[in-house]
């Protein structure tokens, strides 16, 4: 049977970051589904299937990769795709407590998840798509971060 995990996010947008963790997740996995969360409450600068296009982009070297968008629970959204992984990135401390919490609720809701902590490379640990956003808005260069498909999405909005 093939290995499959969900790597869950907002991906707004994809970095470099996650697509380090996306490679990284490969080589203990077949199968990775990179899953784009649609949080209406959550103040997003791409919509869904803008996030959704920017990751197929992203990944279309990288085998044994899909892309798909879920709304709601992840716990219910995981058991639509006969997966029990999810698979999440670590980068600093502050990342670690809000993980804790949600892996902790996560495992009330559901018995059946498991989650697995992955570290990127050291020089994509303090990289985040909310900071690539504030550079693109005051006009740096983010091209060694992002793929070119998403710098230039991010002029194309933020423009
Ligand atoms: P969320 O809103 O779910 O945190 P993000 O798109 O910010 O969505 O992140 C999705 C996942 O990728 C999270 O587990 C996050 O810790 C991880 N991640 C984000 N940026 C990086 C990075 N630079 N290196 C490693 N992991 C990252």
């Amino acid at each position: 049977m093939k290995r499959k995990a969900v790597y869950p996010g907002s991906f707004d947008p994809v970095t470099y970051g996650h697509i380090d963790i996306i490679k990284r997740s490969l080589e203990i996995f077949d199968e990775v589904v990179i899953a784009v969360l649609s949080n209406p409450q959550k103040n997003t600068l791409f919509t869904v299937e803008e996030r959704v296009s920017l990751l197929k982009s992203a990944t279309k070297d990288i085998k044994g990769v899909s892309v798909d968008s879920f709304h709601g629970l992840l716990v219910d959204y995981i058991g639509t795709k006969r997966c029990r992984v999810i698979i999440r990135g670590l980068r600093v401390l502050s990342d670690f407590e809000y993980e804790f919490q949600m892996a902790l609720m996560n495992r009330k809701l559901s018995k059946d998840i498991e989650i697995i902590y992955m570290m990127p490379n050291e020089s994509y640990t303090y990289l985040s798509s909310t900071l690539i956003k504030e550079i693109a808005k005051l006009g740096g260069n983010v091209g060694n971060f992002v793929p070119s498909a998403v710098e230039k999405a991010l002029k194309r909005k933020i423009l």
